[in-house]
């Protein structure tokens, strides 16, 4: 499976790219799959270089804040609108109870409906696996101020974990554990933010990592703007034996074997 950071900046856009978006893709049967886990600030403009939005097999949502699914606004506009180019049918998206409601709300209009009518949206439950063509993407419910899950999605034997926002938590093990690559929220820094059950930084991500046990590689995203992400890879090279991996927007990963 390809890995393909569209955007990993923390929090907000940033010079170098927009917000999260992460797009996977895998042959099967002749033909590429392809799903983005988050479509963050600024993330639909970036994933035009890469691929075509309107050939999407699905979007994986880990939560509602504006950095990880306010995007979907503009690719909603694209899946109706678009003059030449006419989708299938609904792109099913998939996150957390509301979604329709929060995209609707974010459009200026009171229903869902006109959400729904371009876009399949379908609410995950912690644990609760679906498929998308050759992927399996478990949802595990994470440590954030709102409803959010991290995504452990299997292709061919190959695993990538997504922690999306979270702080330290129990369920980091089952959702990392023996994983391909890790991307691991870095947005905090030990000893400048107090707050807890926010977000990670790159200490508690490699102290994730090492606990899961088994993972061969850890890349840190959702580093903001405001951050120099040498000091999150510092600190998470303190725990972590390996490299310590910082992710990069436009940069193309594989993640095990061709597929
Ligand atoms: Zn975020
Ligand atoms: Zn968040």
């Amino acid at each position: 499976m390809e890995l393909t950071v569209i955007g990993c900046s923390g929090s907000v856009a940033g010079p170098d790219g927009p917000a999260s978006c992460y797009l996977l893709r895998a042959e099967q049967d002749g033909r590429w799959w392809q799903i983005v886990l988050d479509l963050g600030s600024g993330a639909l403009g970036g994933l035009q270089r890469h691929i075509d939005p309107l050939t999407l097999d699905a979007v994986v949502l880990s939560h509602l804040h504006p950095d990880h699914c306010l995007d979907l606004t503009g690719l909603h506009v694209m899946w109706t609108h678009h003059p030449v180019m006419h989708p299938l049918g609904r792109l099913p998206v998939y996150g957390p109870t509301g979604t329709a409601e929060r995209l609707a709300r974010a459009h200026g209009v009171d229903a869902a409906k006109p959400v729904e009518d371009a876009f399949d949206v379908r609410a995950v439950s912690c644990r609760q696996e679906f498929r998308v063509g050759p992927f399996s993407v478990l949802p595990i419910l994470v440590n954030h101020p709102v409803t959010a899950f991290g995504y452990r999605v299997t292709c061919a034997g190959a695993t990538v974990a997504y922690t999306g926002d979270t702080d330290a938590c129990p369920e980091l093990s089952p959702l990392m554990a023996d994983a391909d690559l890790v991307l691991a929220d870095s947005a905090f820094v030990e000893g400048r933010e107090s707050a807890s059950g926010v977000h990670l930084s790159g200490r508690r991500a490699a102290q994730a990592a090492v606990a899961a046990g088994g993972v061969q590689r850890l890349m840190l995203t959702h580093i903001p703007p405001w951050t120099n992400p040498d000091v999150c890879r510092a600190e998470a090279a303190e725990v972590w034996p390996g490299e310590v991996e910082v992710a990069e927007s436009n940069r193309v990963y594989l993640i095990g074997s061709p597929s």
